[in-house]
């Protein structure tokens, strides 16, 4: 918890209390549902939580801005980032009901009005637009992108124009070469905000839609 209130120092006691009640949601969910590995359940906050935060020193999202998660597997990392941005709407979707149940119960005993969630694939969402798709630990990123197009709105409001962010581990450039090359993409290393060797090869990848 320390490192993520030196991560994000302006957080309320409401939100520091969601935070740090999550590990232990998890578990206990965890339990019956996979949705973290078993090695990775002790390692919550430092690897899963801060991990999903972190996004944060990377673009200021603004009020009224509507994310998707695609991929959510059980809410990362969109459940994270619902906590710290209450005023930013996240839809979060998995291809597995099992782990959409898990997502929703979440959502329920935390309280969040700022999170829906759907059992869908991302290529059969239809009607909804976005702007910006978060994705962690689910598909190469030229696969992403394909899915991600579709559901971006035209109309840009922030400092960078809507896209997709992509969590990712390795090298950059495999990731990059996948892309056509007049693609405008970004790369963040996480080891800019964070001295934990886990995140040495561990980056954010932006890529404009
Ligand atoms: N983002 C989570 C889960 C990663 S596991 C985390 O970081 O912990 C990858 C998840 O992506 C799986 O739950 C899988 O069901 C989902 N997935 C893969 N392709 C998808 C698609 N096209 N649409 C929706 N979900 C997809």
């Amino acid at each position: 918890m320390e490192s993520i209130n030196n991560l994000l120092p302006s957080l309320t006691l409401v939100q520091q209390d969601q935070i740090k009640v999550l590990p232990e949601i998890y578990k206990e969910l965890n339990a019956s549902i996979n949705v973290i590995s078993r090695k990775d359940i002790d390692n919550l906050m430092d690897r899963h939580i801060f991990h999903s935060i972190i996004l944060q020193k990377i673009i200021s999202l603004k009020k009224g801005t509507e994310i998707l998660d695609l991929g959510t597997g059980g809410g990362l990392p969109g459940i994270p980032l619902a906590i710290c941005l209450p005023e930013v709407h996240f839809h979060l979707v998995d291809a597995r009901r099992k782990k959409i149940s898990v997502v929703t119960e979440i959502t329920k005993r935390l309280g969040l009005k700022n999170v829906t969630s759907k059992h869908t694939r991302a290529e059969d969402i239809q009607n909804r637009k976005f702007d910006f798709i978060i994705s962690r630990a689910v598909a190469p990123v030229d696969k992403l992108l394909g899915w991600s197009r579709p559901l971006l709105k035209k109309k840009h409001n922030h400092a960078v124009p809507n896209g997709l962010f992509a969590w990712k581990g390795g090298s950059p450039e495999k990731e990059t070469s996948l892309l056509p090359k007049h693609e405008y993409s970004e790369v963040y290393p996480l080891s800019d905000y964070t001295d934990d060797e886990y995140y040495s090869e561990k980056y954010i990848l932006y890529v404009q839609g």
